[in-house]
């Protein structure tokens, strides 16, 4: 397994550009799985967190309103909290360290996309911020106002690829762990290999992003950001995508 080695700062996060995120994505691309850097394919995530990272894997319903997607738990817990369907009620459930906690209702097949990105933003908070929970000045950072060594994520900050102008601690995490998972699940190189078969995709992004979507089994909206995130697309809005992809589709399937 290849353990990237972190700069932290005084509270425990790591010091990353883009730039630094997306090596480390490589490494650990290559390592897993190097055929993936060659032939665009599916990252098969789940079993990159079980088999790779060696996580322990749990689906609960986390929360009675769905806020969160995923967690992670750092060290061992004799009380995370999850949330007891039948019951209707908060419940604590004892879970070893380095555990993936996923949101039961992204096991409906509608929400397959959603999974694989939780799934892949939860292992970027397990390979990138173990320093959060081990660092001794880090008394002021949201995360530890929790009592359990644990990172809840809402759903608000799994899906959103924005750039912060004034980042919070938690708004620097959450965004580190998506971008990482970006760079997983769509490695620069394989999709700069599919975006080559389509030279007028800075100005029509839709037959590739459709192309992205089957090829990587993403969705719409990680596919748009990780080609922003490379330079491609960048004057496309979501709404305009997600509308041409549907009117894309319908026209292939006549
Ligand atoms: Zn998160």
């Amino acid at each position: 397994m290849f353990i990237p080695s972190l700069r932290l700062n005084d509270k425990g996060i790591p010091i990353l550009s883009k730039e630094d995120i997306e090596e480390i994505a490589f490494r650990i691309v290559k390592d897993y799985n190097p055929e993936s850097l060659v032939k665009p394919q599916p990252i098969d995530i789940e079993s990159f967190a079980e088999f790779y990272l060696k996580t322990e894997i749990e689906y609960k319903y986390l929360s009675s309103d769905g806020r969160f997607l995923g967690m992670y738990l750092y060290n061992n817990s004799e009380k995370v909290i999850i949330y007891d369907e039948k019951g209707q009620k908060a419940e604590y459930l004892p879970s070893k360290a380095r555990t993936i906690f996923i949101d039961t209702s992204l096991l409906e097949e509608e929400n397959d996309h959603r999974l694989r990105y939780t799934f892949a933003h939860e292992c970027g908070h397990a390979i990138l911020h173990t320093g959060v929970f081990n660092s001794r000045n880090n008394c002021n950072y949201n995360y530890r106002m929790a009592s359990e060594p644990i990172i809840q994520c809402r759903k608000t900050k799994v899906e959103c690829f924005k750039d912060y102008t004034k980042w919070s601690d938690t708004d620097r995490v959450e965004w580190q762990a998506n971008y990482l998972a970006s760079a997983i699940l769509l490695p620069k190189r394989t999709v700069l290999t599919l975006a080559s078969e389509y030279p007028n995709a800075n100005l029509d992004p839709i037959p590739l992003i459709y192309d992205m979507v089957k090829t990587f089994n993403v969705s719409v909206a990680a596919s748009l950001y990780r080609l922003k995130s490379l330079g491609i697309a960048k004057n496309s809005s979501y709404s305009y995508v997600v509308d041409g992809v549907k009117e894309f589709e319908n026209l292939n399937n006549m």
